[in-house]
């Protein structure tokens, strides 16, 4: 099941505290390439990021209130085709079962997912970023339709 995702993609922004300003440095550093697509974020990082930026962005809720959650939401709902997501490796987080949906959920739909800087920097440094792509969501039908006894 191919799902396409545009030339202009719509990319999620998630970072937590102790990794915003990574973020917020590489948004500045990639700001031309960003400025061409549509940028999505949790409450805190998106907000940081139109105020250090003055790029537009979609926000949802703060990610312990349940934005990590929505934007796999919105994953699902084909309104998110990308996703961009500094965590701390260092510190655990009152969400953290929210961010393993979150990234289960990315690779369940083929999201390209960048969770360090080089990872965003191979990927914004591809052609592919310009083009259209068809991403590959592998169809389970079969599985789910398995016996079950009762
Ligand atoms: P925040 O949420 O942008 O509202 O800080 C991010 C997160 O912790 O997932």
């Amino acid at each position: 099941m191919d799902k396409l995702m545009k030339v202009q993609k719509k990319i999620a922004l998630v970072a937590h505290d102790n990794r915003k300003k990574d973020l917020i440095d590489w948004i500045k550093a990639n700001r031309e390439v960003l400025s061409k697509h549509f940028l999505h974020g949790t409450g805190t990082t998106g907000k940081l990021i139109s105020e250090e930026t003055g790029l537009p962005v979609k926000r949802y809720n703060s990610g312990p209130l349940g934005g990590d959650m929505q934007i796999g939401a919105r994953i699902i709902e084909n309104e998110i085709d990308f996703l961009i997501f500094f965590w701390d490796p260092m510190e655990a987080q009152p969400h953290d079962p929210d961010v393993k949906a979150l990234l289960r959920i990315a690779v369940l739909y083929d999201i390209p997912v960048a969770m360090n800087q080089a990872t965003a920097d191979f990927i914004f440094q591809s052609n592919l970023i310009e083009k259209e792509y068809d991403r590959y969501v592998i169809d389970y039908s079969e599985r789910l339709n398995r016996a079950i006894k009762l």
